[in-house]
């Protein structure tokens, strides 16, 4: 089995620039609001973001996934590719049976996630409440995680992050790779990308 080094298995790839622009600009909205609610992760091992295998629906955040890997010595992404098949095939067994709801991200050891700097979109800003703002001008909210919920709504009760700009600019991207590439990539979960 090789290691996982199939980097140009998703689309977008030259994308890679303009992705990392976007993520600085949600990773310094996220530190705002975190600044201004006190949020941290202190005692939080990780393992409540990372337990569900999450979807990803844009290939230009798979790809970028996939070059985090590239960070990584050929032990760790071998370990990553195998504990991902694992998963793949817990999922295919019972998408419902607690081995694949309780499986912990392959990218995850010991609480921490080995790809930070190439995590995707739904990783960096999970814990905060949020917002998104749709084209017919709905607004659908989600809340934090446990830990926000518990610890942190009580003193910040208006606090969410709007991810309606994020969410646009993720899109054009994607629509735009779609047009160069002639192709749309299916959505995926984490595992099934770095297994892949
Ligand atoms: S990619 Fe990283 S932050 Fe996201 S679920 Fe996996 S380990 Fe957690």
């Amino acid at each position: 089995m090789n290691s996982g080094d199939n980097y140009d298995c998703f689309p977008g790839t030259d994308f890679a620039p303009r992705l990392k622009k976007l993520y600085q600009e949600m990773d310094a909205t996220y530190s705002a609001a975190s600044n201004l609610s006190d949020f941290n992760c202190d005692g939080c091992d990780g393992t409540k973001c990372c337990t569900v295998d999450l979807i990803i629906y844009t290939s230009v955040e798979m790809s970028y996934m996939k070059q985090g890997l590239l960070t990584l010595d050929q032990a760790i992404k071998f370990k990553i590719k195998n504990r991902s098949l694992q998963i793949v095939r817990f999922k295919q067994s019972n998408p419902f049976g607690s081995d694949y709801r309780n499986s912990i991200c392959a990218a995850n050891f010991g609480g921490r996630c080995v790809i930070y700097e190439h995590r995707p979109m739904i990783c960096r800003l999970a814990g905060i409440p949020h917002f998104i703002e749709k084209p017919d001008q709905t607004r659908i909210s989600g809340p934090g995680c446990p830990r926000f919920e518990t610890v942190f709504l009580a003193s910040n009760p208006e606090l969410k992050i709007d991810r309606t700009p994020f969410y646009r600019l993720l899109a054009v991207m994607e629509i735009e790779t779609i047009k160069k590439y002639g192709k749309r990539t299916q959505s995926l979960t984490i595992a099934e990308i770095l297994a892949s």
